[in-house]
């Protein structure tokens, strides 16, 4: 949904609420998708703080499929979205998208409420997610799910390309 600001920018001071569906169904994260299966709308405060200047707050919860980053059972995770930006509407669109490195959110005087929720999902998104804290993970050697029982396999003896990523993971552990 796009939301018009001509009005606001008319006046500083002047302010405007409102509560905005996100349509999105799918989030695309680098190569990966994932179904939001819940979003609340998006709760918006615009307001004009002067000199062309808009501050767009705002709130969603939002929850997705996430595999587990062990063992890659998808986990439903719910997160809330914040959305906090300062946009200067005296600069030129191309002026403000390079400065920002994203996608434009703003044309003219519109604010596209979707490709804002987008840039901040991007951001905000779940990065390392656990199906739960002492999640077993995978047998390195046969793939099994070590939750639902040992598959009886060795793997004191690991293949060194796989001790290196079991590395890389507790090395994630310790942030
Ligand atoms: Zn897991
Ligand atoms: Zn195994």
């Amino acid at each position: 949904m796009r939301i018009q600001l001509a009005e606001i920018l008319l006046e500083d001071g002047q302010a405007l609420h409102r509560e905005v569906p996100l349509e999105r169904e799918v989030m695309k994260v680098g190569t990966e998708h994932f179904v939001l299966s819940e979003k609340s709308p998006v709760i918006l405060d615009i307001a004009n703080t002067g000199s062309q200047v808009i501050k767009i707050e705002g709130s969603c919860k939002v929850s997705a499929r996430i595999p587990c980053g062990r063992c890659l059972e998808e986990v439903e995770i719910s997160f809330p979205l914040v959305i906090s930006r300062e946009v200067d509407m005296k600069r030129l669109d191309g002026e403000r998208v390079r400065e920002l490195d994203e996608s434009n959110f703003i044309t003219g005087s519109e604010l596209d409420v979707e490709q804002l929720a987008y840039n901040e999902l991007l951001v905000q998104w779940p990065m390392r997610v656990l199906c739960k804290e002492d999640c077993k993970g995978l047998c390195s050697r046969c793939g099994a799910n070590l939750n639902h029982g040992d598959c009886g396999c060795d793997r004191k003896s690991l293949d060194p390309r796989m001790a290196a990523i079991s590395d890389i993971f507790s090395k994630y552990k310790e942030v």
